[in-house]
Formats: structure tokens, C-alpha cells, sequence
């Protein structure tokens, strides 16, 4: 029982290492702009992975994920016009283990997407709003836009480098080092999940997103009426998952307005559009590491 105590802290303690050698100022794949990260996206995605299942077995064990076949097919008919466009942006995400599941949560207004293309969207944004396909894309289209441009690995970056000097210290100072860094890295992965987005970071998820978009196949007007409408079903109710998590930038809707004629080319554009297929296989895998996890 010491040596695995002795063998978790010396991990822990190594892997602190590493992500603090990390700690750099990068730049954003896909803006230019400067970053600060100390989580490797590599962690990042590995952890959001473990998260992803966290989150989702609640869920799956009440009968609420995928349980409406029509709108499954709808929202993964969506996003995988969407991936393309993604990979088209940073090719490396063709790697990425891309997913997307439908959560039966009436009352949740709420989209996400995880890094390395892990992706959860709430049926309260059907309540909420009634949205077209077109809007629907603006949604998704947005969130995959979080994860192109690292905004989780950034927010898990604070959170982590946190975490992880309350780890080093409870090494140091007594026997409540049971609990990894490992763990510690997967909290971070839901908790940011939570954090709201800088409206920078809101201001090129809504640039990229609209483009992605238009790319797919995806009115680029819908974009306006879309947050039209988020703002009209969440705004003074209080009870915006979404809006609470994607703070409105400034002139955000003067912005997209400004942005969609640029994208009706890409919208009208004839040519054939691609398609991911998000595979039954890796649908299965999911559900596998869901069961073992219950047992
Ligand atoms: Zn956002």
C-alpha cells in the first residue's frame, strides 16, 4: 500500500514537473493570437475524454442520451457536415476521436464541444428555441470553434496549474495525496466546461463558426437569428446555460450581421460537401467504457 502511495506522488510530482516545464505562451492555431497554456492539448484531450464519459454516464443510465431517434439523426447529420470543415481548418483534428451525443434535458439551454471534438447538445435548445438546421450549425458550428481555437485547453490551463499546487502541497504536508493529478485533470476538463468564455474568445468562436458553417452548407444569416433568439429565450430568465457560458462580445450581432454577406460565397457555393461519418464503432466504444465504469 506505501509503494502505490510512493509510486501515485512520484507521478504526481512528475507530471507537475512536466506541465510546468510547459508553461508557455503559445499561439492560437488558427487567430494568431497569443495564448497561455500549461496543458499540452494532448493532456487536455485525454482528460476531456475521461470527462466526457463522466458526464455522460448519469444520462445514459436514466434512458436520456440518444433517446429520440429522429433528432439524434438530425444533430449528427449536422455535425458531420461540420467536421470536414473543422479538419479542413486544422488538418491534425482528423486524428481527433470526434463524437456527438444528444442529452434529453428539457430544461438545459446548453451545447458543448470538448477538446478533441467531444460534443454534447441539450434538447432544451430545441424547446428554447425551435431552431432551423441553419441555426442548429451556427450552434455546433461555434462550439467546435471553442475547441479549433484551444479556448478549453486555455481555461483548463488555470484550473489545472490551481489544482495542481494544492496537490503538490497536501504531498508535502500529509497523507491526502490519494487522489492524483490524473483526477484532478479530469475535474478540470468538466469544471471548464462550466467557466465562462473571455468575449475574445466569444469573438473567434463566432468568426470561425459562421465560416464553418457557411462551408457546410449552412445559411451564414442564421447566425444573427440565431443569438436573436438566445437572447430573447435566455436573457432575463437567468437560467441560460449557454449565455452563461458564452458571454455576449460586444456588437455581437452587429458583428455576424457584418460577417454574413462575406460568407454567402462559401453558402453558395455548388460544389459537393463533405462528410465525416461518425463511425457506430466509436459510438460502442463510448458505450463500453460507460458500462465497465458502472461496475
Ligand atoms: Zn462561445
Amino acid at each position: 500500500m506505501a509503494t502505490v502511495r510512493i509510486v501515485r506522488a512520484l507521478r504526481t510530482i512528475a507530471l507537475g514537473a512536466t506541465i510546468l516545464a510547459l508553461a508557455a505562451c503559445q499561439t492560437n492555431p488558427v487567430t494568431g493570437r497569443k495564448q497561455f497554456i500549461v496543458v499540452s492539448e494532448e493532456a487536455a484531450i485525454a482528460s476531456s475524454s475521461q470527462a466526457y464519459v463522466q458526464m455522460l454516464t448519469p444520462y445514459q443510465k436514466a434512458g436520456k442520451l440518444d433517446d429520440d431517434p429522429a433528432l439524434t439523426a438530425r444533430i449528427v447529420g449536422i455535425t458531420e457536415r461540420l467536421i470536414p470543415q473543422a479538419i479542413a481548418y486544422r488538418p491534425e483534428t482528423a486524428s481527433w476521436k470526434w463524437s456527438v451525443k444528444v442529452i434529453d434535458d428539457p430544461k438545459t439551454i446548453n451545447a458543448w464541444c470538448m477538446a478533441g471534438g467531444k460534443m454534447a447538445f441539450y434538447t432544451g435548445l430545441i424547446v428554447a428555441l425551435n431552431p432551423t438546421d441553419d441555426e442548429i450549425a451556427q450552434v455546433m458550428g461555434h462550439e467546435i470553434a471553442h475547441a479549433l481555437s484551444k479556448h478549453q485547453v486555455e481555461k483548463m490551463s488555470r484550473q489545472v496549474a490551481t489544482q495542481l499546487g494544492v496537490q503538490v502541497l497536501s504531498i508535502i504536508t500529509g497523507p491526502q495525496y490519494g487522489q492524483i493529478v490524473g483526477s484532478a485533470a479530469t475535474q478540470a476538463a468538466q469544471v471548464t466546461l462550466t467557466l465562462p468564455n473571455s468575449r475574445q474568445a466569444e469573438s473567434e468562436a463566432d468568426r470561425i463558426g459562421i465560416e464553418l458553417a457557411a462551408k457546410a452548407g449552412y445559411d451564414p444569416r442564421a447566425a444573427v437569428t440565431l443569438w436573436q433568439k438566445m437572447a430573447k429565450a435566455t436573457g432575463s430568465a437567468g437560467k441560460g446555460d449557454f449565455m452563461s457560458t458564452h458571454p455576449a462580445p460586444e456588437k455581437r450581432m452587429e458583428a455576424l450581421a457584418a460577417l454574413a454577406p462575406q460568407m454567402m460565397q462559401f453558402y453558395e457555393n455548388k460544389a459537393p460537401r463533405p462528410v465525416f461519418r461518425l463511425r457506430a464503432a466509436l459510438d460502442q466504444a463510448v458505450f463500453i467504457a460507460l458500462n465497465s465504469g458502472a461496475r
